[in-house]
Formats: structure tokens, sequence, C-alpha cells
């Protein structure tokens, strides 16, 4: 029988100072060319070490080989104007300059799989890759040929299908598409974005995980959270139907939120990564604390269907603090399964 709390992160981690700038999204790379291309795997080798050495149990790369979790993704495919980028309002919450959609989108070559090999060779542990989710992307995104989010959506879905196959046969154990837009656009996640989210996992040999958070620790972020009132219930709308999907894993906010836990309770039969490390503060957490994040939602969720992990990636983090709440996360879910023997 395997180990049950089995522990595993959101996705992203911050990088070495050498790599890239800290503390700052979309910051650019310090070196190029070949020097890039080793450094990148240096830096996967070195966050893969801190998450063994933390007893993180399904590790990733940390997102090192990428500037941003949505836009790096995109670069590789053709139909983008990345030299006339456009002012969006991403998720009804923050400016940014994103790249124009100027013709019909499509993958001219592997994007992520090279990453995705070399992420399956250094380590012995199960390994998960994230991608993002096609609302997501549609989301970061300035459409000047489509005019139809949804039919974005779904080219976006078809071209991560063939990319996801293609990972999935580098012998990753979980590919994890990231949706934060699912707690925005509930309409759309309704009348297309679980749709358009199962036809990218389709046909999958590999687990298939979503996550959907409040978003990364930055000001906009915290601001819109100020606004969400006492109780965070925007996951009510969406984990029904994730419950209905054939995803199998559903990754979600819980530390230091005001998300209800029993609405964790909606997802029923699917596996849960409870998020117990809050991502938005720089305190690091107990162990004790997270153990009691993982034993409050023990009450909706059976033992072997609860991943403990992050609510969100850490990359906008300090390095010290991003180790100390990886070492949290495997503490705290070492207690509780200590407790569960
Ligand atoms: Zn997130």
């Amino acid at each position: 029988m395997q180990r049950v709390l089995q522990t595993t992160i959101a996705g992203s981690l911050p990088k070495p100072v050498w790599l890239s700038p800290p503390r700052e999204l979309w910051a650019p790379w310090l070196l190029d060319g070949e020097a890039l291309a080793e450094g990148k795997r240096d830096a996967v080798r070195l966050v893969l070490r801190d998450q063994e050495r933390a007893g993180i149990d399904i590790v990733t790369d940390g997102e090192q080989t990428r500037r941003h979790f949505v836009t790096t993704f995109i670069e590789g495919l053709d139909g983008v104007d990345f030299q006339h980028k456009r002012t969006v309002r991403i998720r009804n919450r923050y400016d940014a300059d994103v790249p124009v959609v100027t013709g019909p989108v499509a993958r001219r070559a592997p994007i992520f799989v090279d990453d995705a090999h070399f992420l399956r060779s250094a380590t012995a542990h199960k390994v998960k890759f994230t991608l993002p989710g096609p609302m997501t992307m549609v989301d970061t995104l300035y459409d000047a040929h489509y005019k139809s989010r949804e039919k974005l959506a779904w080219a976006f879905a078809e071209i991560l299908n063939e990319e996801a196959r293609a990972i999935a046969a580098t012998g990753v154990d979980v590919i994890q598409f990231d949706e934060p837009a699912f707690n925005v656009y509930f309409d759309e996640v309704r009348d297309w974005g679980i749709a358009a989210l199962e036809r990218a996992a389709a046909g999958l040999a590999c687990t298939t995980a979503v996550h959907i958070c409040y978003g990364y620790g930055i000001k906009a972020n915290i601001e819109w959270k100020k606004t969400l009132g006492s109780e965070w219930r925007q996951y009510e709308e969406t984990f029904p139907r994730l419950a209905a999907s054939r995803i199998d894993q559903v990754s979600l906010e819980c530390a230091n939120s005001r998300v209800p836990i029993d609405l964790i309770g909606l997802l029923a039969g699917k596996d849960v990564l409870v998020g117990a490390i809050d991502v938005a503060s720089e305190r690091i957490e107990t162990a004790e604390e997270v153990a009691a994040t993982i034993r409050a939602a023990l009450a909706f969720v059976p033992a072997e269907r609860l991943y403990p992990c992050t609510n969100c990636g850490m990359v906008p983090l300090a390095r010290d603090v991003a180790r100390g709440k990886l070492a949290a996360l495997g503490a705290g879910a070492a207690l509780v399964r200590h407790e569960l023997d």
C-alpha cells in the first residue's frame, strides 16, 4: 500500500539569483545561449534537492525553465505576436502587457517536452509537470483574431493536448493544468471551461490535475481578496462541475484563507491537493500549523485522497522563505501521518 498524505507543491519555486532577478513576475533571464540552458538545468537540480530534503513526495521542476507559467508556453506557438504587446486586465484584477493573437494558433514543435525529459531523469521521486489551462491562457492574451474566448480556448485545448501527450510519454506521473481563471469566470467555466480542460487532458496515460487558487501573493491579488467578504465561496460554483469531470485531482487554496473547509466535500471521488502553505505571507508556517490544516481537511477527504500542498506557486517569495515553507509542509504531513499510523 502506498503511503497516505503524499506531499506535493502547486508548481513554481523562486529561481537562483544568478538565473533571474528575485521576487519579480516575468523576470528576465540573466544568462543566454548555452549558459542559459545549463543554468536552467542546474536550477532544476537545486529545487529538486530542496524538495527531496523537505520530504516532498511528488516533486516539480519549480518552473525554473520558464519566465512565466502562461506566456512562456505561448511563446512556442505560431499565431501570436510578442513584439507588439497590448495591455489587458488579467482576471479583472491587474494590467499587464501581453502578446497578441494575430492568426490561427498552432504548435509548430514540442515546447516543454525536453524539460519534462530532464525532470524525469533528474530525480527518483514521482514528478508532476504543470501546464497553463486553456481559460487562463485566453485571459493572459489580447485576441485580435478569434474574437471569441471560447473558440480561442478550444484551439489552445487541442494544442495543450498534443503537448501533454508528449510530456506524458516522458514518464511523468502527473500533469497539472493551472486554471486560476476558474475562480473568476463562473459562467464560462460552466459553458465551456470544464469541456476545454477535459479536451486538454483527454487520453493522457498519467494522472491529471487542475489547480485553482486565489493567485500569487502579489499586491493586486491581496487587494482583490479583501473584497471577497468573510467567506470565500467561489469554489462552491466550480467543485461540483469538477467532481463530475474526468480530471483526477484538484489543487486548491486552504491555508490562511477564508475558504470554508467543508467546500472540499463537493469534490467527493477526486484526489484533493489541500493548500496548507500560504504563499501570500513571508512568515514560515510551523509544522503544527500545517498539520492543523491537514487535520481539518481530513474531516472531508479520506487520507488516501488527500495530498498536502501549497496554496499556489512560490515564485514571488524569497528563496530561504520558500525552502522553510517546503520543510514545514513535509514536517506537518509527517506529523499527521504518524497520528494515522
Ligand atoms: Zn495558483
